[in-house]
């Protein structure tokens, strides 16, 4: 189904010179914009109407012309008359559309080409709905607000203002919280959306590039009906999660995007943004994953009796699925994909794992996904921590045996997983065991960057079988994949956007 209206793809430009803008205007049509906004505040000295003339004749997309005053948070600090002058001169110079604030003078200008802005950069303003209801009443052709996010539930709050409103509307949340209102703005039908040209050159806070918005976020394949997902955490930014998802979506045929969501630490604002969603059907929000810090937040929201007997053991959700009618389910998929890893090298089904030795490495939160399935199937357990109590108190907690990590020189296991950082990206010199003890048979290290760590080459060359982070990484991206689609997930995509990330990470 196609999008209500085509919502236009603009690059702002930000160029300090006329030259440089007219460059610019052919590169953003080249890079998929529909529109450029036309920044002539950034310019570096005021410009004249004949200034304007090449920027506005027979350019390569639709033009925006905005001057932005210091008051709105722009850089024009000139006469506000010498800014009306420039306006109307572009606009008398062909302008599709011209950006005026909602406290300027706009009675010279052509009502049917004003996009009527207001912009807030503290906060979400209270009275939203009385703003955008007074946007809708003026002659303006289309409305534009923008808001600094507090939280991605702002995000929302910007889609609802352009449903709601009877005129093309642009509404956008600022910042890395208000992210989704920019992509999902071509579902909801928005008039527009800013995609930058190159990272660093955004006007406002959180604007994606035109790359990003058209290749990660499938820009050109979002419909009214496309599901959306996405992943919760904070910091969120660096999460690959994103990549794999929307390449998966792609690769699959499934209509669905993919988007970060950064939510402050602490229940209430998890909660905040889960109630708007589920407020929301139109929005056809499908899945969530969690990452740090709420993974406990997630098992608490979706309640304990939704969620899968590990998860509850483990306390802590990293997948929740959102049914058509908003009830929810919450799963962890970081053990499944754990133990199935191990099993697949080990040649064994989950089962197979009872009675045999395991040695895991670390108590936090790998190694408690670990031992709670570890145990569950069985398996006879050491958690070996550096600080001994905390491993005794995980240990307690699933009847199993805890050492320091002054008996690893003892280490008697069949199976040894790696559960600390010991030999993650930078720091690639460590190692978590000086030797592979005898006996050892299988070693497994949960980091996946860098993929082949010193502990897995020290393995391989002692003859074990081995199994790396990157396994466990693709099988709970796969386990989330599956449980949102009911498709087979595209694993090879999957693991390849994960080592390519990984490549230009390092
Ligand atoms: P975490 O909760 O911070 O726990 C880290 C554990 O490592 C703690 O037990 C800590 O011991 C121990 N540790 C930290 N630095 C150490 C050092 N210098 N020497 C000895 N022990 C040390 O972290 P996590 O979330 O469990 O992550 C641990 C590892 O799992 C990371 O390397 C991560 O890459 C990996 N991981 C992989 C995946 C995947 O999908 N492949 C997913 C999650 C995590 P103390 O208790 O003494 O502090």
């Amino acid at each position: 189904m196609p999008p209500r209206r085509r919502t236009k793809l603009i690059c702002p430009l930000t160029c300090t010179s006329p030259a440089a803008l007219r460059g610019a205007m052919d590169q953003a049509k080249a890079r998929g914009a529909d529109a450029v906004e036309l920044r002539l505040d950034y310019l570096a000295a005021p410009p004249t109407p004949e200034d304007l003339r090449p920027l506005l004749a027979d350019p390569p997309v639709e033009v925006i012309v905005t001057c932005r005053p210091v008051r709105e948070g722009g850089r024009f600090d000139g006469d506000e008359s010498a800014r009306l002058a420039l306006l109307r001169a572009a606009a008398e110079l062909g302008a599709n559309w011209l950006d005026v604030e909602t406290d300027a003078d706009a009675d010279n200008l052509p009502a049917d080409r004003i996009i009527l802005s207001h912009h807030d950069f503290a906060c979400c303003p209270t009275d939203l709905d009385a703003l955008a209801a007074r946007l809708d009443e003026s002659p303006a052709a289309v409305n534009k607000i923008a808001f600094a996010a507090a939280g991605p539930e702002d995000a929302l709050r910007a889609l609802d203002v352009i449903r709601a409103a009877a005129k093309p509307t642009l509404a956008l949340a600022m910042g890395e919280a208000g992210v989704t209102s920019r992509i999902l703005a071509r579902k909801i039908g928005a008039f527009g959306t800013f995609g930058t040209l190159t990272p660093g050159a955004e006007s406002a806070p959180g604007q994606p590039t035109l790359a990003e918005l058209t290749g990660l976020y499938r820009w050109g394949e979002l419909t009214e009906t496309t599901a959306v997902f996405g992943v919760i955490g904070c910091p969120v930014g660096h999460s690959m999660s994103p990549a794999i998802h929307n390449a998966a979506f792609s690769a699959a045929g499934v209509d669905g995007v993919y988007v970060p969501l950064l939510i402050q630490p602490g229940e209430e604002h998890f909660r905040r943004f889960l109630d708007a969603v589920r407020a929301r059907p139109w929005l056809d929000w499908r899945g969530l994953s969690v990452t740090i810090p709420h993974k406990e937040n997630a098992l608490a929201y979706v309640g304990a009796d939704r969620c899968d007997e590990l998860a509850r053991k483990i306390g802590a959700v990293n997948t929740i699925t959102i049914e058509p009618d908003g009830s929810l389910r919450g799963d962890n998929t970081d053990y499944a994909a754990a133990i199935d890893a191990l099993c697949d090298a080990m040649g064994i089904p989950r089962e197979g794992l009872a009675g045999r030795d395991v040695a895991v490495l670390g108590a936090g939160g790998a190694a408690r996904a670990l031992v709670a399935a570890l145990t569950h199937y069985r398996a006879i357990v050491t958690v070996y921590n550096r600080t001994l109590a905390r491993g005794r108190a995980l240990a307690e907690e699933f009847a199993c045996a805890a050492a320091g990590r002054d008996a690893l020189a003892g280490l008697r296991a069949e199976v040894v997983i790696n559960c600390t950082p010991l030999g993650m990206h930078p720091r690639v010199d460590r190692c978590p065991l000086t030797d592979i003890p005898p006996g050892v048979r299988v070693i497994f290290d949960t980091i996946y960057n860098p993929v082949e760590t010193r502990l897995l080459r020290r393995a391989r060359a002692a003859g074990c079988t081995c199994v790396t982070g990157l396994d466990m990484f693709v099988n709970q991206a796969v386990a989330q994949f599956e449980t949102w689609t009911g498709t087979k997930a595209p694993r090879s995509v999957m693991r390849n956007v994960v080592l390519k990330h990984l490549t230009s990470a390092s």
